[in-house]
């Protein structure tokens, strides 16, 4: 017995782990509205502002363009934070002062996208208020003001999960999901191949599509999810070249 190659070929185990992301995105879907609207979603630290940098950075990149709403109007840093990157990315960001209504500013982010035909708008939300109720009251209330400001929006929305975070994570993909439903994950903070297993636990324990996985700090420090490409490159280290 030589471990793994043994008791399974590449071929079955690729196939049994790929199951495990069944639930894989459409990140490159042509039929979107414009604006596509999407809302960030996550507990503080989990790199929601800049996950969002590098959204936007690659929806610029790819010809689109892009405004950014600073709908976390709890934290001053917040909205810093942003137009930081904002500016660094050069794209334009709807903002207001630090206690004020989030839903106006999504409300304004998405008309104003509107008004300049910009093909996303990428909402910031709080990811903590001074109790659970505020936060999902606040929550749900920029949910309806988006779909005021326009037809089905949120289109998106996506949790941002800090991949070193494990179970917690876990829990709180559970409870933003049952504030507002979440559509997709997004999962931070996976520089280096070691701490890809989280990605297992995350797909399959939530039934939730990963979209993009965080792999640095940098605007381009983000990659999309293949389940494919995740799981040949795990299995390149355990089978041999002749084995694919
Ligand atoms: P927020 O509070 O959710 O908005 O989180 P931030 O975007 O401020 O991120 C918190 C910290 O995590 C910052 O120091 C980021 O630079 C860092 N961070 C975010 N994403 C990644 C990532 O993919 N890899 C690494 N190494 N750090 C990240």
């Amino acid at each position: 017995m030589n471990g793994l190659p043994d008791m399974i070929s590449r071929k079955d185990l690729r196939h049994r782990l790929v199951m495990l992301f069944e639930h894989a995105p459409d990140v490159n879907n042509q039929n979107r509205p414009t604006p596509f609207v999407e809302l960030i979603i996550g507990v503080n630290g989990a790199g929601k502002t800049t996950t969002i940098g590098k959204l936007a950075n690659r929806y610029k990149k790819s010809g689109k363009s892009v405004l950014l709403g600073a709908g976390d109007t709890f934290r001053a840093a917040a909205i810093e934070q942003l137009s930081t990157w904002a500016a660094k990315i050069d794209v334009p960001i709807v903002k207001t002062k630090q206690g004020h209504d989030s839903s106006a500013v999504a409300y304004d982010a998405i008309s104003s996208a509107a008004a300049r035909n910009i093909d996303h708008v990428i909402i910031d939300t709080a990811g903590r208020l001074q109790t659970q109720t505020n936060l999902n009251h606040e929550l749900k209330k920029i949910v309806k003001v988006c779909g005021k400001a326009a037809n089905g929006a949120p289109h998106q929305k996506l949790m941002i999960l800090d991949g070193t975070q494990g179970n917690t994570a876990i829990a709180q993909a559970r409870a933003f999901d049952e504030m507002v439903g979440i559509d997709g994950i997004i999962v931070t903070k996976l520089d280096g191949t070691a701490k890809g297993g989280a990605l297992f636990s995350i797909s399959n324990q939530l039934e939730l599509p990963i979209f993009y996985v965080g792999i640095g700090e940098k605007q381009d420090d983000l990659i999309e999810f293949s389940p494919d490409a995740f799981v040949d490159s795990l299995l390149d280290g355990i089978y041999q070249e002749e084995e694919k």
